[in-house]
């Protein structure tokens, strides 16, 4: 099957210009000017319309148990989001509990999604606990296609790993050439400032901030950039909200540490006076680290700009409002944490980055696609419109305007974080190697044809 995008302006992370790109055996074989199209191709005509490459989201949950329950979405549902928002490929944390097996854990995952996903995905490997066993699995694991661990510092007793845990994870890391993405808030710090807060009676949804400001991050970043620094391990900081943090992480990459820093949509554009809505609204807003002064979204977006935050991601994880948030009703550490984003990051990137100036389309670009795939060992194959390259395509029309709703969402979960917002752009036509998954903003994609992609370790 071939796929002829004609007269679009072809925006990539370094380049814009107008041409028709051929799509041949899901991959892009031609770009030139005044391509004519073979007998039995499909011709999309691109005139006025942005062709991007696919975006890639680094940062998904998908299957995710949390305190009892499982966030909303399957493979289907969000693999169908993902494509309709523009994003081809998405990177899901596989999450084992402390006594889980990695290799059944990863097991697990690539079951839930292998044969369901709409779209190409890979997965970061999550380390819940460091042993003989973790390490043998993890080294087996690197060889069957995955090169990049997890790991969390916060939540103590479920994820959190210790120092002798972290040291020794960050070494075998560096010895397969594998990054290590990183959750850094210290798990101490937030277990005595619930409890303190607790204890003073405040249980809503707007102490779950409270419980972890911005320093009990920045003190998480800093702690792994020590280790990052004595091992030389290469480490990127995940969803990173706030200036103190952010500045931990700029401040290690003087002397050398080699660090990278994603942020996400939710903190850009909303603020932590939302998770202090009244009548338990707030819980819907509950995330962590948690959504910040609005201060901090000036600087995340100059971050962004500069390249300062290399990578934009949703961290989506969706639980429903009515049942599942309600967990938390007299208990805000009950909440279970998490926004859905996968399905309007894009737009709402776009609308509030591009259009009000703040960044322009290579850096939107970049960070919402291209820096994705050159850390996680997908470039040039995901990231880029070059021939070669997987034909993942978004054709976007600037000229769309809309409003998000819950009412008009794919994602399975019972509300919108960005309810009513104004979006000016959507992806009209989106392609999965080379084969039409969106058309006028209707998914029309297969589910099943994802593909499970395996990265190669850097040995770096
Ligand atoms: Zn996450």
């Amino acid at each position: 099957m071939s796929l002829l995008i004609k007269n679009g302006e072809i925006i990539t992370a370094n380049e814009r210009y107008t041409a028709d790109i051929w799509c041949e055996n899901e991959a892009i074989t031609r770009i030139d000017r005044d391509l004519a199209p073979a007998r039995g191709a499909e011709v999309i005509d691109a005139t006025g319309k942005y062709v991007f490459p696919g975006f890639v989201d680094p940062h998904v949950h998908v299957y995710l148990p949390c305190l009892g329950t499982f966030a909303k979405d399957t493979h289907e549902t969000a693999s169908q989001a993902a494509l309709i928002g523009g994003t081809t490929t998405f990177i899901e944390m596989i999450c084992p509990a402390r006594a889980e097996g990695p290799l059944a854990s990863f097991e697990l995952w690539l079951s839930k999604a292998q044969g369901h996903s709409a779209c190409d995905f890979t997965f970061h490997m999550g380390v819940a606990r460091y042993d003989e066993q973790v390490e043998e699995e993890m080294t087996e694991i690197v060889k069957r296609g995955l090169s990049s661990f997890k790991i969390f510092l916060a939540y103590k007793g479920i994820s959190a790993l210790t120092d002798e845990e972290l040291f020794r994870t960050l070494r075998l890391a560096k010895k397969l050439g594998v990054i290590t993405t990183a959750h850094c808030e210290n798990a101490d710090l937030i277990l005595e400032l619930q409890r303190q807060l607790l204890s003073e009676g405040k249980t809503g949804p707007e102490w779950h901030h409270e419980s972890r400001p911005p320093l009990v991050e920045a003190e998480g970043v800093h702690h792994l950039m020590t280790f990052a620094r004595l091992l030389d391990a290469h480490v990127y900081v995940v969803h990173t909200s706030c200036e103190e943090a952010l500045r931990e992480a700029v401040n290690a990459k003087q002397p050398g540490v080699n660090v990278w820093v994603e942020t996400l949509i939710q903190y850009l554009v909303t603020d932590k006076t939302y998770a202090e809505r009244p009548n338990f609204e707030g819980a819907k807003f509950v995330m962590s680290p948690p959504l910040r002064d609005r201060r901090n979204q000036a600087v995340l977006w100059n971050g962004l700009r500069d390249g300062v935050i290399s990578t934009l991601a949703t961290d989506h994880a969706p639980f429903d409002f009515a049942t599942q948030k309600r967990l938390g009703l007299t208990d805000f550490t009950k909440i279970p944490n998490g926004m859905p984003a996968l399905e309007d990051r894009i737009n709402v990137f776009y609308t509030n980055g591009v259009k009000r100036g703040r960044l322009d389309l290579h850096r939107f670009v970049d960070a919402a696609s291209t820096q994705a795939a050159k850390l996680f060992g997908l470039f040039p194959r995901k990231g880029a419109l070059q021939p070669g390259s997987d034909a993942d395509l978004v054709v976007y029309d600037p000229n769309y305007r809309g409003t998000i709703s819950v009412k008009t969402q794919t994602m399975n979960v019972d509300y919108n974080p960005f309810e009513g917002m104004a979006i000016e752009g959507r992806p009209s036509l989106v392609t999965v190697r080379g084969q039409v998954a969106v058309r006028d903003g209707k998914f029309v994609g297969q589910f099943g044809r994802g593909r499970f992609l395996q990265r190669e370790p850097s040995h770096f």
